[in-house]
């Protein structure tokens, strides 16, 4: 399989497209075309491990990646990712897809952890022509720096640079983006989610940053993250099909796409997945853009849901690449936007009708969920749970009147101390910090 920049030029395969990460024209790049295939190719696959080796197999064929793909796919799909029923009562009606018992316990673990599995078997080779560890850029708006940074942290050849927006992610989260040191650089930039995007981008072709660091992009934009994120759609999908004999829509909360990007290639291999429709909290580019056709990219703004604070989805480039015209688009997805408010009465509403208690991001797929019609809510519907409510403490408990259990993992990470620097929005600056760490 070999992979092009969505805005043209030529192909690469799987291994050069995961350490570029961003095209040399700064495009984002896709599959050449899509396998097809069928729900019988994974007959006798249960497993998530068996069905992600055998769903990403044609995504790597040809590649260095083809041979150790089970390894890799063990390493990154080694905790639990449960579909649950919500409704007992009708099952298959309505369930949640957790996707947060990673290390950092939000769903940005499985891209990470899988593209650090790739890397490091890619890298060995690399390496042998240039002895300067691969440097990890990623950007943040809460979620993927710790993901990131937690997959590479203590890995010989590799060091990550996170850059995360002053005062827009939780406590918690801020505490998970800094408690690494070694070979993880922690900084705080002034200014929003949008500038940390614009540094990483503007540093792989800043003169300076770009000859004196190889640089790679561990952000969705990189093709290594939505891949193994099409397996647990692909997993979910086989199952919940077994299991009630017909086919789920998803619900997806949604910022920069790359979830929800991925959801739909797994259909459009064939994965037996109906709807696709995408919650956004107030950042209502989306939306705003399959209403009318217009793309408005704009400044995004912070929302209680703040992983998804997005103004300007990164992946949309790929998914109108897939579905070039507003109409092709239209078949594909529906977007709703959930304010703050819909988003803080339905963590308190669910937490009484289902005793579930929902992060502030799949806050917003549940209230989508109550807001479809009621012929709609007879098909079997999943709410795709995007992280763990009490890395959201500080939104989540007040609402509730009581404090959240802490799972295990991310208590180990709370009890570290941190270690991060303040840096302007700015590309010489990110030159200066990254000279001398
Ligand atoms: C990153 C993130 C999202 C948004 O995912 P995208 O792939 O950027 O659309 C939603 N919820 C949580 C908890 C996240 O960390």
């Amino acid at each position: 399989m070999n992979y092009r920049s969505t805005r043209g030029g030529a192909s690469v395969g799987l291994a050069e497209a995961l350490l570029l990460g961003l095209a040399p024209d700064g495009g984002l790049f896709v599959p050449e075309n899509l396998p097809r295939l069928s729900t019988e190719d994974f007959d006798d696959k249960e497993d998530i491990v068996d069905i992600g080796t055998r769903f990403l197999a044609p995504f790597c064929a040809g590649s260095a990646l083809e041979t150790r793909l089970r390894e890799i796919c063990t390493e990154a799909f080694s905790f639990p990712i449960p579909l649950r029923d919500l409704m007992p009562d009708h099952p298959g009606r309505l369930s949640v897809l957790e996707l947060f018992h990673g290390p950092t316990a939000a769903f940005k673990d499985v891209g990470a952890r899988f593209l650090a599995a790739c890397m490091q078997r890619l890298d060995a080779a690399a390496s042998q022509a240039d002895r300067r560890p691969l440097t990890i850029l990623v950007a943040t708006s809460g979620d993927t720096g710790g993901a990131v940074a937690a997959a590479f942290h203590g890995r010989p050849g590799f060091r990550v640079v996170v850059l995360y927006p002053e005062g827009q992610v939780s406590p918690r989260q801020a505490h998970q983006l800094a408690c690494w040191g070694d070979n993880v650089l922690t900084l705080v930039v002034d200014g929003p989610f949008d500038a940390c995007q614009r540094l990483v981008k503007g540093a792989f072709t800043h003169p300076e940053l770009s000859s004196a660091h190889r640089l790679c992009s561990a952000n969705s934009i990189n093709i290594g993250r939505l891949l193994p994120q099409a397996v647990y759609y692909a997993a979910s999908s086989l199952w919940h099909l077994r299991r009630h004999g017909r086919p789920a829509s998803y619900i997806i909360p949604t910022g920069n796409l790359g979830n929800a990007h991925a959801c739909v290639m797994a259909r459009a291999c064939g994965l037996p997945i109906g709807r696709i429709v995408l919650a956004t909290n107030a950042n209502r580019t989306i939306g705003d853009y399959l209403a009318s056709g217009e793309y408005a990219p704009r400044e995004s703004i912070a929302t209680l849901a703040s992983a998804m604070d997005v103004g300007d989805p990164s992946n949309m480039e790929r998914l109108r690449k897939l579905f070039p015209g507003i109409d092709a688009l239209r078949e594909q997805v529906r977007a709703y936007s959930v304010g703050d408010e819909e988003i803080r009465a339905q963590i308190r509403r669910d937490a009484q009708r289902y005793g579930e208690v929902w992060c502030p991001h799949t806050a917003t797929a549940a209230h989508v969920y109550d807001l479809l019609d009621a012929e709609e809510r007879k098909d079997p519907w999943v709410l795709v749970a995007t992280a763990h409510p009490a890395k959201f403490d500080t939104v989540v408990e007040p609402l509730l009147g009581r404090t959240l259990e802490i799972p295990a993992e991310l208590a180990a990470l709370l009890e570290r101390p941190t270690v991060q620097q303040h840096i302007a929005a700015d590309l010489d600056a990110l030159a200066d910090r990254m000279a001398v760490s």
